[in-house]
């Protein structure tokens, strides 16, 4: 496979068109996107073409049997309009571990990473200055042979798509503890970033804003004792002073923001377990006042604080501090990424 990307550009520039003040998650795109195929047993031909719809058999295995991964990550701008990615490899590497699990062929690093500031530089317009503004980059894979025998597929597309985001604030979020529903299982696909763990997540979210909760806390499918993930995001607890977070594994996705947060806390003197967390411990560090804080990570909100849960009918809330960790990690990791400090992990990557 050769490594020189075949670009097309688009004719006209949908640019104009966009309200970058008044910007909905994940509804605009840029011009352009990066394409490839996988065939006869190899990627074929990277693109870069115009963004546009795609055609697929109706038979396309992704269709039926829901083999599709994909990745979230981020592209900023600083005060001189050069563009920065966060730890892009990360992605790379996770999106094939991803792929591994759905018998998905991996696809090479170099030809990501160069499709990836192609395309980044392409649509460069896109990636807005200051604090907050952000380009989306969606990475995903998809079956795409025609045959609907339940096997795995032996043709594929590798997708990116990019759009361009404002910081979001989520609101109040309160959360309501699993105690039925699952997000994923011992030996199943959680730690993978497949489309199917999202579809299943619906419904029970669905349940749960009935009731006037925003997300889900997880806990292990066995018990429904320790506390795993936050809807789509890692979850930290801060108990007085100590951070909690569970430890990754099979079932509890390994999120580039958490470690991220990890290393930032270990480094600014802030004593960090990993370690598994139960239900009760929660509720007795919420009652006895020593549960200070309980904040999602994620590529999209950075970190997402929790201002309540509920568990078993019995709701607790928790209460706001000023200065809380969350906002000193999200600070720091901001400052990290629009450039605006030094970077002692190496983990920002000009385009
Ligand atoms: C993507 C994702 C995260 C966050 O990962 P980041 O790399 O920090 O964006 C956490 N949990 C789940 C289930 C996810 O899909």
């Amino acid at each position: 496979m050769t490594n020189t990307i075949e670009i097309t550009k688009a004719q006209t520039s949908k640019i104009h068109e966009v309200d970058f003040e008044n910007l909905s998650f994940g509804k605009v795109f840029t011009d352009h996107m990066f394409i490839c195929d996988f065939k006869n047993g190899e990627w074929q031909q990277p693109e870069i073409t115009p963004y546009a719809p795609l055609t697929l058999d109706p038979s396309a295995r992704v269709f039926h049997y829901g083999q599709a991964v994909f990745e979230g990550m981020k592209a900023f701008k600083d005060d001189a309009n050069k563009v920065w990615l966060f730890r892009p490899e990360d992605n790379l590497l996770r999106i094939n571990k991803s792929a591994e699990r759905l018998a998905m062929p991996e696809f090479p690093k170099d030809v990501f990473m160069e499709g990836l500031k192609a395309l980044i530089n392409l649509d460069e317009a896109w990636v807005k200055p200051g604090f907050g503004n952000s380009l989306y980059i969606r990475p995903f894979v998809i079956a795409t042979e025609p045959a609907i025998a339940a096997s795995p597929a032996l043709e594929y597309k590798f997708l990116i798509i990019c759009s361009p985001a404002q910081s979001y604030y989520s609101g109040d979020v309160r959360v309501l503890i699993a105690e039925q529903f699952s997000r994923s299982a011992n030996g199943g696909v959680g730690f993978a970033k497949a489309a199917g763990n999202y579809a299943a997540q619906f419904y029970p979210t669905s349940l749960a804003n009935q009731e006037g909760f925003q997300q889900i806390i997880w806990t292990d499918a066995d018990t429904h004792e320790f506390l795993e993930e936050a809807g789509t995001m890692n979850v930290f607890f801060r108990i007085n002073d100590t951070l909690v977070t569970a430890p990754t594994n099979e079932r509890i996705l390994d999120g580039i923001t958490r470690k991220s947060i990890i290393q930032i806390a270990q480094d600014s003197g802030i004593a960090v377990e990993v370690r598994p967390i139960k239900v009760s411990e929660l509720i007795e560090a919420s009652k006895s006042g020593a549960l200070k804080e309980i904040f999602g990570s994620g590529t999209a909100a950075v970190v997402s604080p929790i201002s309540a849960f509920s568990y078993k009918g019995d709701v607790f809330e928790i209460p706001k501090d000023v200065k809380s960790f969350s906002s000193i990690f999200k600070e720091k990791l901001l400052n990290i990424q629009y450039n605006k400090s030094e970077d002692p992990y190496g983990w920002r990557q000009s385009i």
